[in-house]
Formats: structure tokens, sequence, C-alpha cells
């Protein structure tokens, strides 16, 4: 592999993706703005800069792993500081992994590209333990020649790509898939517990609905009860998984997306809500199964 990468982000899910592309023999520069995280990507083996600048000045790929859009574009124009689009080399490769707004995320595109850069965003789904093992699935949105020049490295922290189009269709992609997820999970849960009242076992509503026409992935992969798929977050007090806060933080995108593009979707905003609600009282560091507890509680169970 040619060029240095700069990868900024060294959180839950950049560290261990930085790590594997440095494994893989690339020249990786890595910065966070949380020392520790520093320290963490250091001890991996990833060389680390004292500022974002430092990180992108001479990189041909600047790689970002944020919470939000709102970093993202804060970063790439700088606050206070040189930005990482002033930074890089003219015609840098701007690869965000981060899950964000499709709007800002077409804005950073825009922006990059203003400044002579190129622009990818490849959100992923795969969680931490895709990013660590490398598995991560990618949903991009790019020019053609932008995503084979991203593919390489993409093909290094993941398992699989789909091109889902243009600047921001990886996050449009990404946010629909969410916004079903998210929807299928309460929709399940609230089954589980409505069988429960009316008398069926959990594995008899399992074996019907896993090959009738209620299956879905929140079932038949993320079986919000214990028993019927052994590797479920249920039957492990609910540890993620997929945490109710990133859920949450999903649907919210979901919601924006829905209000600036007109849609008039009513389940979306409703699971939104629901999450909110779930992560605001406790569920935010369970997985999203963990919703089951919440309708159970407010049905006096
Ligand atoms: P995280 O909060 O652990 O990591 C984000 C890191 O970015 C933090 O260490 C933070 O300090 C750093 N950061 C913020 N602003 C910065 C800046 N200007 N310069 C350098 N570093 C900066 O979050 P995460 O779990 O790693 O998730 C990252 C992204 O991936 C999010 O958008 C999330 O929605 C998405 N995602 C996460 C998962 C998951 O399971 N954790 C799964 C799929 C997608």
């Amino acid at each position: 592999p040619s060029g240095r990468v700069a990868f900024l982000g060294l959180g839950h899910m950049g560290m261990p993706m930085a790590a594997n592309l440095v494994a893989a023999g690339y020249d990786v520069v890595g910065y966070d703005v949380v020392p520790a995280a520093v320290e963490a990507a250091a001890e991996r083996g990833v060389a680390t800069a004292a500022t974002a600048g430092e990180a992108a000045a001479g990189a041909s790929v600047v790689l970002t792993m944020f919470p939000s859009g709102r970093h993202l574009l804060d970063a790439y124009r700088g606050v206070g500081e040189p930005g990482l689009l002033d930074a890089a080399p003219a015609g840098a490769l701007f690869l965000d992994c981060s899950t964000i707004n499709v709007d800002e995320a077409r804005e950073a595109a825009a922006l990059a590209v203003a400044a002579g850069h190129r622009s990818v965003d490849a959100p992923v789904s795969g969680g931490t333990v895709g990013a660590e093992n490398g598995t991560l699935t990618f949903m991009v949105g790019a020019e053609p020649a932008d995503l084979e020049a991203a593919r390489p490295l993409l093909d290094v922290m993941g398992g699989r790509l789909v091109h889902c189009g243009d600047h921001g269709a990886g996050q449009a992609a990404k946010v629909c898939n969410n916004m079903i997820l998210g929807v299928t999970m309460i929709a399940a849960s609230e089954a589980f517990v409505l069988g429960e009242r009316l008398g069926l076992s959990h594995q008899a509503l399992y074996d019907v609905v896993s090959t009738a026409s209620g299956q879905c992935w929140a079932v038949t992969t993320n079986c919000p009860v214990p028993g019927p798929v052994p590797t479920s977050p249920a039957n492990h007090d609910y540890r993620p998984g997929f945490a109710g806060a990133l859920m949450a933080k999903d649907l919210g995108l979901a919601l924006s997306a829905l209000e600036s593009s007109g849609v008039s979707a009513e389940l979306g905003p409703l699971a939104a809500r629901i999450y909110e609600r779930f992560a605001a009282e406790g569920g935010a560091g369970q997985d999203f199964s963990g919703i089951i507890n919440d309708i159970r509680g407010r049905s006096g169970t």
C-alpha cells in the first residue's frame, strides 16, 4: 500500500479499524481529541500526531470515524486552527466512515470537492466486533473512481461493500436500513410480550414467526427473548450487541432525513421517540432488544 493514511477519531470503532490498516502494512498516522484514545491506538502500533493538522499533512487519505456530522464539519473546516481540508495535500481522498446526517454528509462532500479533494462516505454496520475482525459492511456514496481509490482500504477493514450511489448515498442507505431495524425490533418485542399474555411459549412463537411472514432479523438473529436464538443478547443480560444509545442516535438521523425530505412517515418517528425514551431511562448501554423489558414494564409485568 502506498501513501499515508491520516486516521481521525480513534474511538470504539476507529481504533481497531486503524490497527487493522497498520497490520495490513499501511502507513497510518492517528489523532483523537481524547489523549487516552491516542495512547490506546499507539499501543496497537498506530503512529500518532499531536494535532489533526499534523496527521493530515502529507496524507493521501484522510479517514474519519467521528460521533456526528457536527464533529466532521468542524474538523474539515477547523475551529480556531486550520482544518483538515487546508492541512491535507490537494487531491487527497476524504473517506468518512462515521454515521451522520445525510444532509451533513453531502455538505462535507461538497466542501471537500470545493477544496480540491475527493470525497467518499462509507458508514458501516457490524459494530465493534466487525471493526476488530475486519468484517464490517460498508455502504458507500462516491463517484466510481473515488470508490476504486478507497476500495483497498475498505477491503482491509471490511468484508462486504455496497456502492449505493453518489455523495451521501451510503448514509442514506444506512439510515433507511436502521429505520427498518428499529421499527421491527419494537414490533417483534410487542409480539413476544403479547404472546406471553396469551399463554404462548417463546419457542412456539419463534418457531412460527421465524418461518412465517413475520420473519425478520430482529427475530431470527437478535431475538429479544432468551432461548430460541442462543447467541442473541437476550441470553446475556441484554449486553450489546447494538446499544440502545446507538439505535436512538440512528433513528434521530432517520427522523431528520424524513423531515428534510418531506416524507410523511409515522412508524419511523414513533420508533425514534420510543428509543429516545428507552436510552434516557437506562437502556442506553443495553442492547436495543432490551426494549422488550420496557414494554413489559409498561404492561405491568
Ligand atoms: P466513539 O465515541 O467511541 O469514537 C469517536 C471518537 O472521535 C472519539 O474518541 C472522539 O474523541 C473522537 N473525536 C471527536 N471529534 C474529533 C476530532 N475533531 N478530531 C479527532 N477525534 C475526534 O464512537 P464509535 O463507537 O467509535 O463510533 C464512531 C462512529 O461509528 C459513530 O458515527 C457511530 O454512530 C458509528 N458506528 C458505531 C458502531 C458501534 O457499534 N460502536 C457501529 C456502527 C457505526
